[in-house]
């Protein structure tokens, strides 16, 4: 990779003037989709620049950590312009509006404050400090992706190589500028995202992470025995709200309760409260020998009761929405179908 960049740079050594075309490449699968937890998301960054006039002098490169699709144009960027000549006039096509507003942004501003409220910034403060150190007179110009111009296609292309067979180059805090001379690190990988929001996602991991690996839950997931679609059907319904309605609030804790298999049935009055419960059995059913654990709770025979006029209150309010439905999208056909 370095003998590439030197030849690449030896052979513009007498330009004055040299333009790039740079572009990076980012796909893959970040899966939000629960049931695809176990698989390990598989995402390919790649970066490539080629040069205007000799396009036998390209290059490629592979990049990991903090997928998106920016740090890859602004390391694709980098890339170029570590083979221009010192004090040389630069063009830079790329078709990442992000990328090039970012470099500009920096160009005129270079508060700490706004480094590190920014993502991507090791790459940004690199480009800045190559332009500074080269005297590099930089044009950036925006071009429209996939409209057909040969060369973005082609860099297009490479940079797609570059994600899959290219060098790896990672991004080390390595030097102190006199912005920022320390920089956030998580396990020795730089933070380059919005600091504040990487420290909120840390935590909520963490938390979810707890919770799945609570003695209830952690059976359950395994085992896939959440039935997803209706909890989250039923939580998604009354989040969001405010503690200002006891029916909801009530409703609420009922869910979790029941969610976690938490609600205060026997067994768990019996772990509670042994001075007062240890004799109790279920006092649905009135047997006194059965303890009230969840599956008993399902099947109990005394609740049969309950469990059909719970199922006549569910199948009547679907037949309602049904036929509100039904006449709303067909009204001639309404009357004979629910006949
Ligand atoms: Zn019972």
């Amino acid at each position: 990779m370095l003998l590439k960049l030197i030849h690449i740079a030896n052979a513009l050594r007498t330009q004055n003037e040299v333009s790039y075309y740079t572009d990076g490449s980012c796909e893959g699968q970040i899966s939000t989709a629960l049931r695809s937890i176990r698989h390990q998301p598989k995402i390919n960054i790649g970066a490539a620049f080629i040069v205007e006039g000799f396009e036998e002098l390209f290059a490629f490169a592979k990049l990991h950590d903090w997928a998106s699709s920016t740090r890859a144009e602004l390391a694709a960027i980098f890339l170029a312009l570590l083979t221009a000549p010192p004090s040389s006039s630069v063009t830079i096509y790329s078709d990442s509006q992000c990328a090039i507003q970012l470099i500009q942004k920096f160009l005129s501003n270079q508060s700490t404050r706004a480094w590190l409220k920014t993502s991507n910034t090791l790459w940004t403060m690199r480009i800045i400090t190559l332009i500074r150190e080269k005297h590099l007179n930089l044009e950036l110009i925006k071009v429209k992706g996939h409209s057909g111009i040969a060369l973005n296609e082609r860099v297009d292309q490479l940079a797609k190589e570059g994600a899959e067979t290219g060098y790896n180059i990672s991004t080390f805090f390595t030097f102190n500028s006199n912005h920022v001379r320390y920089f956030p690190h998580f396990q020795n990988i730089p933070i380059e995202h919005k600091f504040r929001r990487f420290i909120h996602t840390a935590f909520q991991i963490k938390a979810e992470a707890e919770w799945a690996l609570l003695s209830r839950i952690e059976e359950r997931l395994e085992n896939h025995r959440f039935w997803w679609t209706a909890s989250w059907a039923f939580f998604t319904n009354i989040t969001g709200f405010r503690c200002n309605r006891s029916v909801k609030h009530r409703l609420w804790s009922y869910g979790v309760k029941a969610f976690h298999r938490l609600l205060p049935l026997g067994s768990l009055l019996t772990q509670r409260r042994p001075d007062l419960y240890k004799t109790l059995g279920c006092v649905s059913c009135g047997s006194d020998f059965i303890t009230e654990i969840w599956d008993h709770f399902i099947n109990c025979p005394g609740l049969i009761q309950a469990r059909s006029s719970l199922y006549s209150q569910i199948s009547r309010v679907f037949q309602n929405l049904l036929s509100k439905f039904l006449t709303k999208k067909q009204p001639n056909m309404a009357p004979w179908i629910l006949r």
